[in-house]
């Protein structure tokens, strides 16, 4: 596990030999055979596979095999008492992989934490003491003068074995039990927590009630909407602008489900970025909070994961990936940043986290909350055709007010590293008020591009096909797409000239300049290069939080869901990249992105200013964003998205094929088209396909990417393709270089 194929295999039992009626456990690209207790689909065995032992999961029980009795191998082990996954996510895993066609023994692993996917013991281990065999407590005389340590002693023996957690509730201490260690009474012990019964649960009672605000009208409307239907399954979409509270209506929802013993599972874009939210409900709520992130080492997560399929985590908060955490209680799913793209895993398994989640919603039948201050168009869409019930918060909560927004046409100003004066002057006239000011600039690194003055070459990684970036630290000049980097040339390579130079802005270019250009003001920046140290965001946003006055500048990690009251001005510094990218979702990320960023501003008492610079400050978009609403601004999208006949009014799939000769690529998947107009003919289904063409990045990491586009008003018919077509692709033969992969819903097309 996990196997890469498309199908699974057959096992005879454990024990087959004697048993009477052999059955056969499949296991995906593991079928499994075995007896049927200890062979639910769900369940670890090891099994062989060809000289090597693997994990596979039970997927079936059946009577029957293709291979003769013969033939057959036998499962070495039963791994677990019982299945790893709750009935539930095993149905969604069964239609994840239906629906995204990937091979389900992929599929599984990825819902499984790493320790899992080996067969050495991964259930975490807890600290018991006990009696020290042949001792008569009551007999005992050398602990007459010593009343505690007798009476622990007493405790432990009535009790048989005890846990750290049980000694201390009953009111014992470390020297104590340590004592009795010494003396050889007792002795301590290791032993696996997940063999004994689920945990009791959690306590229900919020930590601290007195955090509850007093809820707006909106906001008390959505929370009484939602609980009134809680325990069955239905989906909110919690459309509310920044700072409107959505996190409070959120933790209400929660309390009424916690206080009911049930588990709540909170999925955000990336949990590193909000360590605020995760802090937020640990403040709140009593109970257990796990939180699942990229920072947890194996035995962290294994545990984390433990612990929410016990019952005993209250709530679970994670990033994409966590969709899959079983819970022994499930009662509430929410997925917070519900447009953000993370959510869509981009290699591999390419699965949709927020749609798996109302999938798994469907099926633990508990009610699931999308909230978004930019909702996605297709939950938009969900919306209006009533698939989601739509709750908007249209103001922000307590005192804090709408920023104002502010247009400044730069296609003629002087620019200075591309700040216009009078960006200049409201960031120098926010930061001598003491607030703090956000300058976002969507491009790490120094500068995007080098070129040579004398002849027009340009530096570019010739893996991609793309423009190398910039970097001052080291200077070098890097790769965005495949990583590639070089030291940064001294002479043209091309005609020696010396006179190389930089264009355009970058992160570390500008931190350079502001600081620079406001003596005594701290630049903070936070890209992906300032954050790569486990703690060195955490570091920078604490420091942001401290609220003296500063310059906060960076990438898109800034527009996610960052509470920061003291900012009063956030600064777009380049708003046309997005208006006219080749990506039919280039606008819809455009517009949430500046939405987002210019959210972080005012979000307290003291009005908030969004500047916004473009040359094309007339932009129907751009106009819309900032004279209207984000609404207003989805309608004028639907219409477009309508007549192109583009999602959420259809549905695609792109077919890929990479490989480092073009050629290679278009004749596989000139193949694949043929054979999917022909499937398409003899079983009337209405999908159109477009291609083979190279992909708008036609070239990355040294492959050429050549793309096919499939194309339906009718998800049934996509679906119905894909089954029929994906079998037929896999087969098709093509050289061990080429690569090609599906991606149902695909987030771009680029
Ligand atoms: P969102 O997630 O919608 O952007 P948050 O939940 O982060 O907004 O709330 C923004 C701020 O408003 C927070 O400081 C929060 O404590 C505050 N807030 C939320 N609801 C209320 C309320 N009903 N009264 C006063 N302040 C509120
Ligand atoms: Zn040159
Ligand atoms: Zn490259």
């Amino acid at each position: 596990m996990p196997s890469p194929l498309y199908r699974s295999f057959d096992y005879l039992p454990v024990d087959s030999v004697s048993a009477e009626t052999s059955s056969s456990i499949t296991v995906p690209a593991q079928r499994g055979i075995g007896p049927a207790r200890d062979s639910q689909p769900g369940t670890r065995v090891l099994v062989p596979f060809g000289n090597r032992k693997v994990v596979g999961i039970v997927t079936g029980v059946s009577n029957q095999s293709a291979l003769s009795e013969d033939r057959l191998k036998s499962v070495l082990a039963v791994l677990d008492p019982g299945p790893v996954f709750t009935a539930a996510i095993y149905q969604v895993l069964l239609w994840a992989a239906s629906y995204y066609q990937h091979p389900i023994g992929e599929v599984m692993a990825t819902a499984l934490p790493a320790r899992l996917r080996s067969a050495s013991d991964w259930r975490p281990q807890e600290n018991l003491w006990k009696v020290v065999e042949g001792i008569s407590v009551q007999e005992l005389d050398s602990l007459k003068r010593a009343a505690r340590q007798q009476a622990l002693l007493e405790f432990i023996d009535k009790k048989g074995e005890v846990s750290r957690d049980q000694w201390l509730a009953a009111g014992f201490s470390q020297p104590l039990v340590s004592q009795l260690q010494k003396k050889n009474l007792i002795v301590k012990y290791s032993s696996p927590v997940a063999g004994k019964a689920t945990a009791a649960g959690f306590d229900p009672i919020p930590r601290n009630p007195k955090l509850s605000l007093q809820l707006n009208i909106e906001q008390r409307h959505a929370v009484e909407k939602i609980t009134a239907g809680l325990n069955k399954f239905s989906c909110y979409l919690l459309d509310g602008v920044t700072g409107s509270g959505k996190t409070e209506v959120y933790m209400r929802v929660m309390q009424e489900q916690l206080a009911a013993g049930k588990q709540c599972l909170v999925l955000v874009p990336e949990i590193g970025l909000t360590p605020q939210s995760v802090a937020r409900f640990r403040q709140r709520f009593s109970c257990p909070v796990v939180a699942l992130h990229s920072g947890l080492n194996d035995r962290e997560r294994v545990n984390a994961w433990d612990q929410a399929r016990r019952g005993h985590a209250g709530i679970i908060i994670g990033t994409r990936s966590a969709v899959f955490t079983p819970m022994h209680k499930p009662g509430l799913i929410i997925i917070d940043e519900e447009h953000d793209p993370s959510f869509k895993q981009q290699d591999g398994f390419r699965y949709s986290a927020r749609d798996l989640a109302v999938v798994r919603a469907r099926e633990e039948n508990v009610c699931i909350i999308l909230g978004s201050a930019t909702p996605s168009l297709e939950s938009l869409q969900n919306a209006r055709s009533n698939k989601f019930i739509h709750l908007r918060l249209t103001e922000r909560a307590g005192e804090a007010r709408p920023s104002v927004m502010e247009i400044i046409d730069i296609a003629s100003a002087p620019l200075d590293n591309g700040f216009s004066e009078q960006l200049l002057y409201k960031i120098q006239k926010h930061t001598a008020a003491k607030n703090q000011v956000l300058v976002f600039i969507n491009r790490r690194g120094f500068a995007p591009v080098l070129n040579c003055q004398n002849c027009g070459w340009v530096a570019e990684c010739e893996n991609c096909l793309t423009q190398f970036t910039v970097h001052a630290k080291p200077p070098s000049i890097r790769c965005h797409h495949c990583g590639s980097s070089r030291q940064l040339p001294r002479y043209c390579p091309s005609c020696k000239s010396r006179s190389l130079a930089t264009f355009g802005i970058g992160t570390q270019k500008i931190e350079g300049f502001l600081i620079k250009k406001f003596p005594g003001i701290p630049v903070l920046r936070i890209d992906r290069d300032s954050t790569r140290g486990r703690n060195s965001l955490a570091n920078l946003l604490n420091q942001v939080e401290k609220g003296d006055p500063c310059i906060l500048l960076g990438t898109q990690m800034l527009a996610k869901g960052h509470h920061f009251p003291n900012i009063t001005l956030v600064a777009i510094v380049d708003a046309d990249a997005g208006l006219f990218s080749a990506d039919f979702r280039g606008q819809e990320h455009m517009a949430q992105t500046i939405i987002q960023v210019a959210g972080r501003a005012g979000r307290a008492e003291r009005a908030g200013e969004v500047i916004i610079q473009s040359r094309h400050s007339t932009h129907i978009t751009l106009q819309t964003l900032v004279r209207a609403s984000y609404t207003e601004f989805a309608e004028l999208l639907f219409a477009e998205r309508q007549e192109s006949g583009m999602p959420p009014f259809a549905h695609l799939c792109l077919l890929r094929a990479e490989a480092i000769e073009a050629n290679e690529a278009i004749s596989y998947l000139k193949k694949v088209a043929a054979l999917a107009k022909s499937l398409c003919a003899e079983h009337a289904l209405a999908v159109t396909c477009l291609g083979p063409l190279p992909a708008p990045m036609e070239k990355r990491a040294g492959r050429y990417r050549i793309q096919l586009l499939l194309n339906s008003k009718n998800r049934g018919a996509m679906q119905s393709l894909l089954k029929r077509l994906t079998p037929a692709m896999s087969a098709l033969k093509h050289s061990r270089k080429l690569r090609w992969s599906i991606d149902v819903d695909p987030q771009d097309l680029i």
